[in-house]
């Protein structure tokens, strides 16, 4: 605090005469006798002398604006406040969308038990008439079961065609299948197996085990199978029947589901990743098949799952010679199967899902979600006379013909309950399929068969209520809760009463009553699942239109604000209006639901009271925020009536006056932006287009530049834009390659496309920008004098101690993964081999995590205390310079006001004092808090995103510079063209040129005056005025451009540090930087760190647009006028992100999102984008404008006595 005191010392002493920028620092001071004018000096000084008059307004002005700034609220609160109601309007936008489309389901971890049926036995006891004993809920039929896999086996696949002349390479291939339909068909069943989509393998093997439906959590997790923790068939039957009668083999994604059942003791499993490797997995699965089949004394259960069909459509599609052969080996294989098995076992062929017309799958068309699923056992599966003479036919589903003939359709999770049930276990907790009633059918006494279908039934419908039951107590408010109550909760009551009815009494049971009540039992399954699939598995669109309708809304109306008001600050009593508009809209939320419920489609989503709320309150306080604005803009054109109608005609015409330039093409900008979620391969290669935006910026910025009127500025701005290109174009080459890409693109990033360790030379790199970074930012400081105070501390030492720190950490981690790689081969993907490799207690890993947290704590303790303590870098020099202008200055020693005297000035010189670092006052200040998050976010990444970073925050400097460079050329031109108007006008060519010549302005404020100030001289006072008032204000330099690259630069840093948008390049191993274990709360925050650090970089970076290099010379109140821009600014960065957003969300949930590539490539864009929004408008809000903001506008502005508004 001592600059401070100093400095109001100093001024108590002096005057702050004026500053600026830009050029060259120089010492030239004035004297109170010097006519106020606009001098380049990056150090403004103050005449020390006790003779020289202090100007009146000076100190009375610092009295006032104290007075005022305790009356009025900050105007960074203010803005804080507004862009937290933008904040919260994204929030609950993106709430209402993702629960539209990003559907979950809550996992219940309880787990189905032998001697708990569920069944009130006592109503109605339905004795099992099967051939096995009875161990659990029902006899078990089979002793032994074999699972086939054989992925993305379409339906049509399996199925005979008699009827094709010309056939596919796919058609016919399994002739094993259609001689068992032919000569057994009471053993072979032959289904339609219908998926849920989201059709990709990982989901599927999920549902068939589970029972339980899909959701995109699920979908993204593909990549990464965790152990499944759901009840499921496969554990229930290991732990009956011990690990050891199972056996395995096949694709590894089972063994990640099943880590404790399929261990490495009873299972053969084989890596998935390659798709155009068409043998290696299942030539594994052949080899091992053999032993097992040939005694089969040795396991119970069998699973063997097949990839080479999946990876042949894959690579080759389904037409093609290679899926002849691929199902010939298959029909051999099923064909050895079916000649091995014993008579108490019961074979399962199935497709986990089928493929499209590529040969892909993952989405929801026919061919993608119907596979085929055979079921065989050498003894009778079925009773054919039966099931006509039941005539159960409207409880069972059928496919159009195929291949002339009708098949059974099923869907896919009713396979669980059935295989459950006929194996002798209890049915999964979760699962919500109903039993596939043939197979229950076999009994050869019809009223046997009945009775025992009716037990199955009954304890399938008993087990789904039971789950319904326990999911209503955990989730009462649930949408699932809610449906139960009026949809389904009252069918499986009926029909346990019609139970209790005929139970009484033995003559009621008859053939009629018993399939009766099967059917109650089946309607209530049915009507559950659908309930479930409307609610789980389907899209809700009232409620994504209702995301995407409020998020739209609010980029109007800012859109409005960002046109209307360029000048002037947020409108007053703005907030009340917005807190009005919510709470209304929360009071009426109650009473507008049945309304909105009165429309059919609203009827049929889920929509809930607090969604409505959410609504109404976006909805209301929009509506708030526009009519703040208007009455805003009508008592401004009140007034403006009042004093002459000319000028209320202009300030109308203010509102729909067009955009400059460089607005536009920001507007052109977002435009094109948005455009990129049209097609899923604009997506694939949005990295290419952002390189494209910030190249055709560095063009459009080269022609600004050009035209820059002073040469060194010029020569200086054309430096920097190429500069900027290059960088830009060195950005581009560091990629990680997302799959779609193909040879489009050329991983770079990592050592090599199949590992993701740095490569040798990225180490190098970093550890030489140790050295690097702070010497330029040292010399981007100096440019104004402002390595004073926190800088000179922070640049030399905390910062370049931390990216040291860092850069060891890089190396030491380099080299312990190579030592590791040695031991295991698999190293790279996760850290957990390194983990395990090295001891986690010894030394290696004790010093690496003892570096990288102490670079953390210089980032996030250190630097911000010592800033927030002092964050100003001005210092005071005191000069004694001779009066005669000798030029023999003598730079008096640094004695900072402590107190003790300073020597008096030697005569014949004058004691000047000079605010070492006032040009850029506000910008250096910031900055310097800047570089603490780009160190933070820097320690997050792999050492080729550091160095990327440390290039981002060199752009970032550069765009800065430009933005000055540029707004001084603005007002150089509009001076000059008043200097010459007035000449013209007077008539007089008086010799007040140096007007012209003064250039390089920063505050239009400051230049206003001193434009005035020059008039005044030239003419008489009201000629002056009524030139300006012709000639108008100076131009405001619009900064919608440099926002809208800065918000693009997030992007392209984005990529550029190794991401992409698609889960699988989540750097998940950043989650152990500086912690050896997985931390619950570090963990998440070092990885969303490392994916979303560039735009919390950029967003934080956005304030300094605008005061980099912007005087703090204060106007004749004492103001500076900041925060109108600031404010645009802001909201015109949270714009960008949001029209991006609608944009994603309008295709991705509007037009695509039954789209093959939904999954796969919209939703994680989505996500990314929705989290980007998230990160960005916290940035904005809490980090640049509340704090760094907020605390740079308070000390500086305390220190130099003006007010920043
Ligand atoms: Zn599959
Ligand atoms: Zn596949």
């Amino acid at each position: 605090m001592s600059l401070r005191k100093t400095l109001q010392k100093g001024k108590a002493q002096a005057r702050a005469e004026s500053g600026a920028d830009g050029a060259p620092p120089s010492l030239q001071p004035h004297t109170a006798a010097t006519p106020p004018s606009r001098t380049p000096a990056a150090a403004t000084s103050m005449a020390s002398s006790s003779r020289s008059p202090r100007p009146g307004q000076s100190g009375g002005g610092t009295l006032a604006s104290k007075e005022t700034l305790n009356k009025e609220r900050s105007p960074s609160t203010r803005l804080a406040k507004l862009l937290l109601w933008v904040f919260l309007i994204h929030i609950g936008a993106i709430y209402l969308f993702t629960r539209g489309f990003l559907l979950s389901r809550s996992v219940l971890d309880a787990k189905s038990e032998c001697n708990n049926t569920n069944v009130d036995e006592s109503a109605f006891d339905l004795q099992g008439h099967g051939r096995g004993e009875q161990e659990c809920w029902y006899p078990q039929q089979f002793k032994k079961a074999v699972v086939i896999v054989i992925d993305a086996l379409r339906f049509d696949f399996v199925v005979p065609h008699y009827d094709l002349t010309d056939e596919p390479y796919y058609i016919n291939k399994l002739p094993v299948i259609h001689k068992l339909l032919e000569s057994q068909p009471e053993n072979a069943l032959v289904f339609q197996f219908v998926a849920d989509p989201p059709t990709t393998t990982l989901q599927r093997l999920k549902a068939l085990t589970t029972g339980t439906l899909p959701t995109i959590i699920d979908a993204g997790s593909n990549f990464a199978s965790s152990a499944l923790k759901e009840d499921n068939w496969l554990s229930q039957f290991e732990a009956s029947r011990g690990q050891d009668r199972v056996l395995f083999m096949g694709d590894d994604t089972w063994t990640g589901l099943f880590p404790n059942v399929l261990t490495v003791n009873n299972s053969h499993s084989f890596p998935s990743l390659d798709t155009h490797d068409l043998d290696t997995l299942d030539n594994g699965v052949i080899h091992a098949l053999g032993p097992a089949l040939a005694d089969i004394s040795k396991w119970d259960l069998l699973i063997a799952h097949f990839l080479g069909v999946d990876h042949c459509g894959h690579t080759f599609g389904p037409n093609d010679p290679h899926m002849e052969s691929k199902l010939a080996q298959m029909n051999d294989q099923i064909e050895r199967v079916i000649d091995s098995v014993s008579d108490d076992t019961l074979v399962v062929i199935m497709g986990d899902h089928g493929m499209n017309g590529h040969g892909d799958h993952g989405g929801d068309s026919d061919d993608e979600i119907e596979a085929g699923l055979v079921l065989y056992s050498k003894r009778k599966l079925i009773n054919k006379s039966l099931m006509d003479r039941f005539s159960l036919g409207d409880m069972l589903q059928y496919t159009k013909p195929v291949g002339g003939t009708v098949y059974r359709t099923v869907t896919q999770i009713d396979l669980v309950p059935t295989l459950s049930l006929l194996l002798g276990l209890p049915i999964p907790f979760n699962n919500l399929g109903s039993v596939i009633p043939e197979l229950f059918l076999s009994a050869t006494n019809p009223d046997h068969a009945i009775r025992d279908l009716l037990r199955a039934m009954r304890l399938n419908a008993a087990q789904v209520s039971t789950y319904f039951e326990s999911y209503k107590d955990l989730h009462p408010t649930s949408d699932i809760a809610l449906a139960m109550q009026i949809e389904f909760g009252a069918l499986f009551e009926r029909a346990e009463r019609f139970m209790r009815d005929i139970g009484q009494d033995s003559r009621q049971q008859t053939t009629e009553h018993l399939v009766q009540a099967l059917r109650l039992y089946s309607d209530f399954l049915r009507t559950s699942l659908t309930s479930c699939k409307r609610i789980w598995a389907h899209f809700d669109v009232p409620l994504m239109a209702a995301g995407g309708g409020i998020l739209l809304a609010s980029c109007l109306c800012l859109l409005v604000y960002i046109v209307a008001y360029r000048d002037s600050s947020i409108p007053p009593y703005l907030e009340r209006f917005l807190a009005g508009g919510t709470l209304f809209g929360i009071a009426s939320a109650r009473y507008l639901k049945p309304l909105l419920l009165k429309v059919q489609i609203i009827q049929d989503s889920s929509v809930g009271l607090v969604d409505v709320m959410i609504f109404s309150m976006a909805g209301f306080s929009i509506l708030g925020f526009l009519i703040s604005l208007v009455l805003h803009s009508r008592t401004s054109a009140a007034t403006a009536v009042s004093a002459s109608a000319r000028r209320e005609k202009k300030s109308l015409l203010r509102w729909i006056r067009l955009p400059p330039l460089s607005g536009f093409l920001a507007c052109l900008f977002i435009f094109v932006n948005c455009l990129i979620f049209a097609s899923n391969s604009y997506i694939v290669h949005e990295s290419t287009f952002v390189i494209g935006f910030l190249q055709t910026f560095g063009v459009i910025g080269l022609l600004f530049s050009m035209r820059v009127p002073d040469k060194e500025a010029r020569n200086k701005a054309v430096v920097m834009t190429l500069s900027f290109m290059v960088m830009t174009r060195l950005l581009s080459a560091s990629t990680v390659c997302r799959e779609e890409q193909g040879h489009l693109c050329l991983p770079t990033f990592y050592a090599s496309a199949q590992q993701s360790v740095p490569s040798q030379w990225s180490l190098v790199m970093l550890v030489a920008s140790g050295a690097i970074t702070p010497y330029v930012i040292r010399r981007l400081l100096s440019q104004t004098k402002s390595m004073n105070g926190i800088a000179l501390i922070w640049i030399d030492y905390g910062l370049r101690l931390g990216i040291i720190l860092g850069s060891v950490y890089a190396v030491l981690d380099f080299e312990g993964s190579k030592a590791d790689g040695n031991r295991n081969a698999n190293v790279g993907n996760t850290f957990e081999p390194l983990m395990a490799g090295i001891n986690p207690g010894g030394p290696y890993m004790w010093l690496k995590s003892t570096l990288v947290r102490t670079a953390f704590g210089f980032a996030l303790i250190v630097g911000p205390a010592a800033w927030w303590s002092n964050p100003l870098c001005m210092d005071i020099q005191m000069v004694d310079e001779a009066v005669d202008g000798s030029g023999a200055n003598k730079v008096v020693p640094g004695n900072r006001g402590r107190g003790t005297a300073t020597p008096a000035p030697p005569p014949g010189t004058q004691r000047k004092v000079y605010i070492l670092g006032y040009a850029n006052a506000f910008g250096a200040s910031y900055y310097v808090a800047l570089t603490m998050i780009f160190l933070f976010v820097m320690l997050t990444q792999k050492p080729l995103g550091a160095i990327v970073l440390s290039l981002g925050l060199a752009q970032i400097s550069i765009l800065v510079e430009l933005v000055d460079i540029w707004r001084d050329a603005d007002f150089a031109r509009w001076q000059q063209g008043v200097v010459a108007r007035i000449q013209k006008e007077t008539g007089t060519l008086a010799s007040q040129t140096d007007l012209a010549d003064d250039e390089a302005g920063s505050s239009k404020e400051a230049a206003a005056a001193a434009a005035a100030a020059a008039l005044e001289s030239v003419t008489a006072e009201s000629l002056a005025s009524a030139a300006l008032a012709k000639h108008g204000q100076p131009p405001t330099q619009d900064l919608l451009l440099p926002t809208v690259v800065l918000s693009l630069m997030a992007n392209l840093l984005f990529f550029a540090t190794g991401h992409q948008a698609t889960l699988s390049s989540i750097q998940w191993s950043s989650a152990f930087i500086g912690v050896t274990t997985l931390n619950y709360f570090f963990s998440p925050v070092l990885v969303a760190v490392n994916t979303l650090g560039p735009f919390m970089l950029c967003a934080a970076a956005l304030p300094l647009v605008v005061i980099w290099k912007c005087s703090p010379k204060a106007d004749k109140l004492g103001k500076i006028k900041l925060f109108p821009e600031l404010t645009r600014l802001c909201i015109m960065m949270m714009m960008h992100q949001s029209l991006v957003l609608v944009a994603n969300m309008v295709f991705t949930g509007g037009m695509f999102r039954r789209h093959l590539m939904v999954w796969k490539v919209f939703a994680p864009r989505f996500m990314l984008q929705a989290s980007a929004l998230v990160v960005m408008d916290v940035t904005l809000v809490v980090v640049a404008v509340l704090v760094i903001l907020a605390r740079v506008v308070k000390e500086v502005g305390q220190v130099l006595s003006v007010r920043v508004v």
